[in-house]
C-alpha cells in the first residue's frame, strides 16, 4: 500500500461525521486524523465518558475552523461534554489532555500549510463560494492531496509535560433565580442584594 492508500483507510472519516459537519472540505478530515493520531499516542479509546479534553488553538471566521468538528468525530470529545475548550489564538494547533497522560500537542506544519496554494478549492473559497457549492471535483482533489502527504509532513508533535490542567468537578445542584425564577447551576450562582439570582439579571457578564 502506498501512503494515499495506507491513509485512505485509516484517516478517511466515516459518512456520518460528513453528515454531522455538513459539506466535504479538507479540514474537517484533517481534524479527524489529528483525533485518530492522538488516540493511538495516548493509547486511548474513543472518549465514552468525560476524560479527554481537547484545547483547540483555531479561532473564528477562517475556514480552518473545520479542524474541530474533526477532532470530535474522531476521538469522543465533544463540546456537549464540555471536552472541547477553544483558546481563541487563531493557530491550527490542538492540545490534547488525559488524566495521568502526557499532554500532546499537534500543530499543522507551515510548509503543509503553504502546499494548499495551488488547489483550486481555496481560489472558490477566498472568493467567498461556501464549501458545498464547490464542484465535487474540485473538493476531492485537495482532499485526495493531504492524503497522499505522511503523517510527519502534516503535523509536528510535541508532548506537553508542561501543560497542566484541571477538569472542573462536577455538580447537581441547582437554585432558583430570585428574579426570573429559573434554574442555574451553582456554580453561575450569583448574588445581588443578598439573593441568589442568574448571570442575565445578575447585570454581570459572568
Ligand atoms: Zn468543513
Ligand atoms: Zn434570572
Amino acid at each position: 500500500m502506498n501512503t494515499f492508500e495506507k491513509n485512505l483507510t485509516r484517516y478517511m472519516p466515516p459518512d456520518w461525521g460528513f453528515q454531522f459537519h455538513g459539506h466535504r472540505c479538507p479540514f474537517m478530515p484533517l481534524g479527524y486524523r489529528m483525533g485518530i493520531m492522538a488516540l493511538e499516542r495516548m493509547g486511548l479509546e474513543r472518549e465514552k465518558n468525560h476524560g479527554l479534553h481537547v484545547f483547540p488553538e483555531l479561532g473564528e471566521g477562517h475556514p480552518q475552523a473545520c479542524l474541530v468538528d474533526g477532532i470530535q468525530i474522531a476521538t469522543g470529545a465533544t463540546l456537549g461534554k464540555t471536552l472541547v475548550e477553544k483558546t481563541f489564538w487563531g493557530k491550527m494547533a490542538a492540545t490534547f489532555w488525559y488524566k495521568d497522560k502526557t499532554p500532546i500537542r499537534f500543530l499543522m506544519k507551515p510548509d503543509f500549510l503553504d502546499g494548499f496554494a495551488p488547489f483550486e478549492f481555496f481560489k472558490y473559497r477566498k472568493r467567498g463560494v461556501e464549501p458545498s457549492d464547490i464542484p465535487p471535483k474540485v473538493t476531492q482533489e485537495v482532499l485526495d492531496w493531504t492524503l497522499s502527504v505522511p503523517d510527519e509532513d502534516v503535523y509536528e508533535i510535541t508532548e506537553r509535560p508542561d501543560f497542566v490542567y484541571t477538569p472542573p468537578r462536577g455538580s447537581f445542584n441547582k437554585t432558583k433565580c430570585s428574579i426570573c425564577g429559573e434554574y442555574v447551576f451553582e456554580r453561575y450562582v450569583r448574588i445581588l442584594d443578598g439573593k441568589p439570582v442568574c448571570i442575565p439579571c445578575s447585570g454581570y457578564r459572568k
